[in-house]
């Protein structure tokens, strides 16, 4: 028999995450972008289900080596620099309006708790044994790497040499899994998205097969102590991705609401973990699986690869000064389809934004409330208005593109119709003609407005503030132009 998953939902409760992030990382577009777009999935479902029904994580990822590493070269203990850390983070995703309901820090008491507990469930499970780890290790990666991997004994995506490591850890029974991982995948397709992510993790698995993983370190002093031996600190993945368990009130009885999680948002380099990790960690430990795994795709900077020999690193901060959030919101949401590669370009980020939000949204919001004030005393009648497209069905399946095109050719219509009408001609011979007309592209703007509000929660504010209980007021200018 076939089991198919309902994309998302299950129960009338919606609980979203992002990755949560290197702490020594530099906030880029990338960061943005993954947190964006659960931000508008977040909106989307407290709009469809209710505030209290809907949950929404980010964090910071505070316990690896690379902290410890940062710390040093910053001069600043491991605390000090995560307090100071974890701060700019959340001052960050504050002035993207990022509208998370919990920012995790992997360092938090709740935390450690779980990761214990369920460390020590696996263990009891018989899943988690002592070996000898011997290998080529790179700090960057986190990650044993192999020789063959490696470009003149350099790691090519760090450009450093990985360090050889040798020590007795302990390790999960990774391989166990395989063949249930297999069929699970096999069986839900909505599990892994889009499409190719999920091929790519099927062939994996085919190809290479399933092998066990250590799970903790000896040499390191800061993190998280295994409970069954307090010699070692957990190693990276049962502590990072163990955050979405944590934040989901893991241990209290909010934990029955939330888990499983309707949807992991994840760039495209960390599918192996989310895709084949976390499922056997959370089997093993018996706890459901998320509904989804859904893995976006990476930027290039006017077709050149980002990278920090570069110095090409765009800055989400810089951008929404200048242009707004909302201007960010579109573009990246608009411009580049959710699941594949993209491109960033100034030119095309200001192109769109002119054309767009300051034509053609911006504009029709302003000379639609002129003229309801000039013609018809700064009013306008309700209406009913049938949608004319039903975005629903796109922004469930995270074709934010699609939703944005749909609602923007919509826009264009209703430009369209005042061009068609003309209401400061009509106006002269069919004064109740002209308020009909503007009326109802009035009414139309207005449901346009909320079903822009996940994607532009600003601009869907104020425009949902200027045409207002059959009363108009002055838009100003909502997207004011750059050249
Ligand atoms: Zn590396």
């Amino acid at each position: 028999m076939k089991k198919t998953t309902k994309v998302n939902q299950r129960k009338n409760k919606f609980y979203v995450t992002t990755p949560i992030y290197y702490i020594n990382d530099v906030p880029h577009i990338g960061h943005a972008y993954s947190t964006i777009a659960a931000d508008t999935l977040a909106r989307y479902y407290r709009r469809k289900l209710g505030k209290d029904n809907v949950l929404f994580v980010t964090g910071t990822d505070e316990n690896s080596q690379k902290t410890i590493n940062a710390a040093e070269l910053a001069g600043q203990g491991t605390e000090e620099y995560t307090e100071l850390t974890a701060e700019k983070w959340q001052n960050i995703f504050n002035t993207l309006d990022i509208t998370y309901n919990r920012f995790i820090r992997t360092t938090e008491d709740d935390h450690k708790k779980t990761v214990q507990d369920i460390l020590q469930k696996v263990y009891d499970n018989g899943d988690i044994y002592k070996g000898v780890y011997e290998g080529l290790y790179c700090v960057g990666h986190e990650a044993f790497m192999k020789e063959e991997d490696l470009v003149d004994g350099l790691c090519p995506d760090h450009k450093k040499a990985p360090e050889h490591i040798k020590e007795e850890n302990w390790f999960f029974k990774l391989s166990k899994y395989q063949e249930r991982l297999k069929h699970y995948i096999l069986d839900n397709p909505d599990f892994i998205q889009p499409q190719s992510r999920r091929n790519e993790v099927l062939s994996f698995i085919e190809t290479k097969g399933l092998e066990d993983f250590s799970i903790s370190r000896e040499t390191q002093e800061w993190g998280i102590r295994l409970p069954f031996d307090d010699s070692q600190v957990a190693y990276v993945w049962f502590d990072a991705l163990l955050n979405y368990v944590t934040a989901a009130g893991y241990g209290t009885d909010k934990f029955s609401k939330w888990w499983p999680a309707d949807l992991h948002i994840v760039g495209k380099d960390i599918i192996k973990f989310h895709c084949i990790y976390w499922p056997a960690m959370l089997w093993s430990a018996g706890l459901e699986l998320p509904h989804q795994v859904f893995a976006h795709g990476f930027f290039t900077n006017n077709g050149e690869k980002i990278s920090k020999s570069l110095g090409n690193a765009i800055d989400p901060i810089a951008l929404v000064q200048k242009y707004g959030n909302d201007a960010l919101r579109y573009y990246l949401l608009r411009e580049i389809t959710f699941g594949s590669d993209g491109d960033f370009s100034l030119q095309r980020f200001n192109e769109v934004y002119n054309s767009d939000l300051a034509n053609n949204l911006g504009n029709l919001v302003s000379r639609l409330a002129t003229m309801l004030i000039k013609y018809n005393n700064a009013q306008y009648n309700e209406v009913k208005v049938k949608p004319r497209y039903s975005y629903e069905d796109d922004i469930v399946k995270l074709k934010f593109h699609s939703c944005l095109a749909e609602l923007f050719s919509w826009l264009d219509s209703l430009n369209g119709a005042i061009e068609e009408n003309k209401p400061w001609e009509l106006f002269k011979t069919d004064p109740q003609k002209t308020v009909e007309v503007l009326s109802g592209i009035a009414c139309e703007l207005l449901l346009i407005a909320q079903y822009l509000e996940p994607f532009l929660p600003e601009a869907s504010k104020k425009i949902q503030a200027v045409f207002s209980n059959g009363t108009v007021v002055n838009a100003g200018v909502l997207f004011p132009k750059f050249e």
